[in-house]
């Protein structure tokens, strides 16, 4: 089958470079021109563990180019998967959807017998009908049908969540169109991933009921870590006790300083809107948002009391500022949020990310940027861990504890033992425990 991918970005790379990597025809275009001459280079513009290979192997076997010619790509398509951005609308946290749909109106004027559009963008419920529309409008003879097949990969594990998904959603309603798409997943199903068919709009809904609920479970966990907090429990062993009841699973769980990223907050907002709009309000998830809202800055204070309410001149270490470990997404970042608390009370604030730092600069400004845990540790008054990556997780804690001045760890991802912690002298601050 011959591919083509509009929007070369974490979710058109992976999805491209997968679907050359079983052996279709695939071309990633860009309106970039950066990002795409660094892919012709063999250089990726996104830190993806596996991805580098991926790319590497399937350029070199023709299966994969990168172009920013869309025209060029779409012309002998069999599918063009509409990849781009659908960030939150500036002012009212609608999906911004002016990406998908300048790219439906370039598609519309490059199809050259029968094309199949497919979105993976996150879109609400109706955009498909509408990239139809706009199609049809803009060339009334072009032979097409729109499917929906939202995207359902995790960065950090985007490569294997991709080849081997839990489940393979598409919407539509035309025949044709939808052989196709059995056809591209085919490899897929092999690796017995179901595909999931059902119509343009659930599909489209679906994304956002599974965004929605998985939030849903970490606003969840998070009010009971504060609870635990006060009352004395655990929260590890509270997610444990709960989890492994089949009914909850155990995934999702973990109590930590909130949800950031590129997907929840953005998608749990949409589907607020979407709700509204249509007069079918999700108070759950307007909980879940507001809950997480608060948290991040809530952090920040909880850094704050544990250095005795009063960090003026003084400085904090934070070790992690990516919204989760092995990846390089600055976006919504709970980190973000932390630093200007501890500014705001005066701190001064020393970081390290073992790969977000180019995307955290554009974000956070006026913190020292070091190149190593312990360099930020050096000197600063407490440490926080705000992201759990592989690195932070067996410290020499010992050595921490003669680098900082004052004992104070706080653990905001509950990965160092507190009676470890507290018998080297340490003061250890946890979440929900
Ligand atoms: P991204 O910002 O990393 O990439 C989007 C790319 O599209 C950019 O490189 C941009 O230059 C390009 N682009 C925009 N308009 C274009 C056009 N007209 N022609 C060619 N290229 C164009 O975004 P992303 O993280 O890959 O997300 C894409 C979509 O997938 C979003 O709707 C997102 O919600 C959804 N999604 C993301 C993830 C994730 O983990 N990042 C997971 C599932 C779904």
């Amino acid at each position: 089958m011959r591919v083509t991918m509009i929007g070369s970005g974490y979710v058109g790379l992976v999805s491209g470079a997968c679907f050359a990597d079983f052996g279709h025809d695939v071309t990633c275009v860009d309106k970039d021109q950066t990002k795409i001459d660094a892919l012709k280079q063999g250089k990726i513009p996104i830190y993806e563990p596996g991805l580098e290979a991926l790319v590497e192997n399937n350029a070199r076997a023709g299966r994969l180019t990168f172009t920013t010619d869309l025209k060029a790509g779409v012309a002998d398509a069999d599918a063009v998967f509409i990849a781009v951005g659908t960030p939150s609308r500036r002012g009212d946290g609608h999906a911004d959807l002016s990406y998908v749909y300048a790219a439906a109106e370039e598609i519309a004027k490059s199809i050259d017998g029968f094309t199949v559009i497919v979105n993976k963008s996150t879109v609400p419920v109706g955009t498909g009908d509408e990239v139809a529309r706009i199609i049809k409008e803009a060339s009334p003879d072009a032979e097409f049908a729109v499917v929906s097949n939202p995207e359902f990969l995790r960065e950090g594990a985007a490569i294997d969540d991709f080849k081997r998904p839990d489940r393979i959603v598409i919407g539509g309603d035309d025949a044709r169109g939808m052989e196709v798409m059995r056809e591209i997943y085919r490899p897929l199903y092999l690796n017995k991933s179901p595909i999931v068919e059902m119509s343009r709009r659930s599909a489209e809904l679906t994304k956002y009921a599974g965004n929605a609920f998985l939030a849903t479970k970490i606003s969840f966990i998070n009010e009971i870590a504060d609870l635990c907090e006060k009352v004395g429990g655990d929260v590890q062993d509270v997610a444990r006790g709960i989890g492994l009841d089949n009914r909850i699973g155990p995934k999702f769980l973990n109590a930590g300083p909130g949800y950031g990223g590129s997907c929840f907050p953005k998608d749990t907002l949409a589907l607020l809107k979407t709700s509204q709009d249509y007069g079918a309000p999700q108070r759950i998830v307007e909980a879940v948002v507001s809950v997480n809202d608060n948290r991040k800055r809530a952090m920040g204070r909880k850094i704050i009391q544990a250095m005795d309410g009063d960090v003026r001149g003084k400085t904090v270490a934070l070790l992690g500022l990516t919204f989760k470990p092995n990846t390089d997404d600055m976006r919504d970042s709970p980190a973000i949020a932390i630093v200007q608390t501890l500014q705001d009370a005066g701190a001064n604030v020393k970081v390290y990310d073992p790969q977000g730092e180019e995307q955290a600069r554009l974000v956070i400004q006026n913190v020292e940027y070091c190149t190593s845990p312990y360099q930020a540790i050096e000197g600063a008054d407490a440490l926080s861990i705000v992201t759990e990556w592989d690195e932070f997780r067996a410290l020499d804690l010992r050595r921490v504890l003669t680098m900082l001045k004052e004992p104070v760890l706080v653990d905001l991802r509950n990965i160092y033992d507190r009676a470890q912690a507290e018998g080297l002298g340490y003061k250890y601050v946890g979440i929900g425990r």
